[in-house]
């Protein structure tokens, strides 16, 4: 079957004030779209069609050379961006609870110090992409990407992407991306992190 944008799980007004909702129709209805649009425009009729992205993005290697840059491209925005909406939620924000506030704290030493090596990272990656939590099999590290790039392609599992492309933030906060890293803390859903955390 086609990738296909899943509708959210929320209103598109629901996220506000933290993430406006003229915002959540462009980037969910267009900007994500087109990544479906171009994923599937690539993938028809070759033996990759019908694959989840996230296998596709881990085997990015086998891929033809003709199709790998627009596959790597636009299955990334399409696996990244079904993240990103899951993982916001209106009841969101707070912190992490049970194992996972553990690891957090095991691994940065504490949740606020998470939140700023989270933030840092989505502040320094220059140009469009992502900044992450995401397990590689030792522990849980931050890590950033750029583009639709996700580290799953890397060996890592992702459990939480920050999505810091302009068409993510520039209608409610233009060039203020740290203001909206800021807010957008305040919507994440820990409980979809958590079910992430706890599959691996
Ligand atoms: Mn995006």
């Amino acid at each position: 079957m086609p990738y296909q944008v899943p509708a959210l799980r929320y209103d598109y007004d629901a996220l506000e004030p933290h993430i406006d909702e003229q915002t959540m129709r462009i980037h969910h209805d267009k900007h994500h779209q087109a990544y479906v649009d171009k994923a599937n425009a690539a993938l028809e009729g070759t033996e990759w069609e019908g694959l989840r992205p996230r296998e596709v993005l881990t085997r990015l290697d086998e891929l033809p050379g003709d199709i790998r840059t627009v596959v790597r491209n636009n299955a990334g925005g399409q696996y990244n961006h079904c993240m990103f909406w899951r993982s916001m939620s209106p009841e969101g924000g707070g912190e992490p609870e049970g194992e996972l506030a553990e690891a957090i704290d095991a691994a940065f030493g504490s949740f606020d110090a998470f939140k700023a090596e989270l933030k840092d990272a989505g502040v320094n990656r220059f140009g469009a992409g992502y900044a992450w939590l995401a397990h590689d099999n030792s522990g849980l590290k931050v890590v950033s990407t750029p583009n639709q790039d996700n580290p799953v392609t890397d060996g890592m599992t992702p459990l939480l992407g920050l999505d810091v492309w302009e068409h993510a933030y520039y209608l409610g906060y233009q060039n203020r991306r740290p203001d909206y890293i800021d807010a957008w803390f305040n919507v994440v859903d820990w409980r979809t992190v958590y079910e992430r955390f706890a599959d691996i």
